[in-house]
């Protein structure tokens, strides 16, 4: 029987973050529901309720430090010292090069890279002292490079080598740090992509699974069954890795 932990899982108001925060509560953590708004938030909160977890809401701007040392301290006074961080909260402001406007690439930058550093060094502390944690970044395939996507893509590959870095620096306390790099799930999130592709959901969808070799898109389960594994008391020698859940390889 291991220890009861306290997990905070951002941007958990809906799709693949609340896929994990459940998921995550059904493993038997103790999970902040962390996102924007208090309203959005509380249905995941409700969920893990509902199936005998115990939650609590936490509105929060990742991207804002005073935001994310409230956000924290109110975690640890609640719930108990969080020693799992899942750093999911995110955003698309596509557009290509030429188009891309200051404000695109410094929201995408700023919830993404500065988000996760923020929420990771907020949260180191606890694990330290814990000797012992568990920090999953959301990547992404866009990682590799993706039309439109410099903002996101810049973001999404930065998060790798900050991932690996956690790992070096932290895993003499007993913590962990790896990265899943998830390929097309279906989520609110790629809705905005079919609209500024000028193509209805369903089509992306059906256009996306043709070309993945296991000939499906992906599922927020999808994503949050590899963030189970990685939290694990079990996956304490895996540290520094890079997961793609993309159903099939990438390059
Ligand atoms: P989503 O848009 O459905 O959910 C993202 C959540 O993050 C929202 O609830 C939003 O309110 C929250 N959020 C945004 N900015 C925030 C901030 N500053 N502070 C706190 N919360 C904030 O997206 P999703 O599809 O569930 O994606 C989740 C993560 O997975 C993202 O990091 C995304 O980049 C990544 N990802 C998604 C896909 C995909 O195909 N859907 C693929 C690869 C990677």
């Amino acid at each position: 029987m291991s220890a009861i932990r306290t997990a905070i899982v951002t941007g958990a108001a809906r799709g693949i973050g609340a896929a994990i925060a459940t998921r995550l509560a059904a493993d038997g953590r103790q999970v902040a529901v962390l996102d924007l708004d208090p309203d959005a938030l509380a249905g995941t909160v409700e969920e893990i309720t509902r199936l005998g977890g115990r939650a609590l809401g936490v509105a929060a701007d990742v991207s804002d430090a005073a935001s994310v040392a409230a956000a924290v301290a109110r975690v640890g006074a609640e719930l108990g010292p969080p020693t799992i961080l899942v750093n999911n909260a995110g955003i698309l402001r596509d557009n290509l090069l030429f188009k891309m406007q200051d404000a695109d690439w410094d929201a995408v930058i700023n919830v993404h890279l500065r988000g996760a550093f923020l929420m990771a060094r907020a949260v180191q502390t606890h694990q330290v002292e814990a000797r012992w944690g568990r920090i999953v970044n959301m990547s992404s395939t866009s990682a590799l490079g993706n039309r439109g996507q410099a903002n996101y893509a810049a973001a999404k590959a930065g998060l790798q080598g900050f991932t690996k870095t956690l790992a070096i620096e932290l895993g003499p306390f007993g913590v962990t740090a790896n990265a899943i790099a998830p390929g097309f799930i279906a989520t609110d999130m790629l809705r905005e992509t079919a609209a500024r592709m000028g193509v209805t959901y369903d089509e992306l969808r059906e256009s996306a699974a043709a070309e993945i070799p296991v000939r499906r898109t992906g599922t927020p389960a999808d994503i949050a069954s590899a963030t189970s594994y990685f939290t694990s008391d079990e996956a304490s020698f895996v540290s520094g890795q890079v997961l793609y859940v993309a159903g099939g390889p990438q390059d």
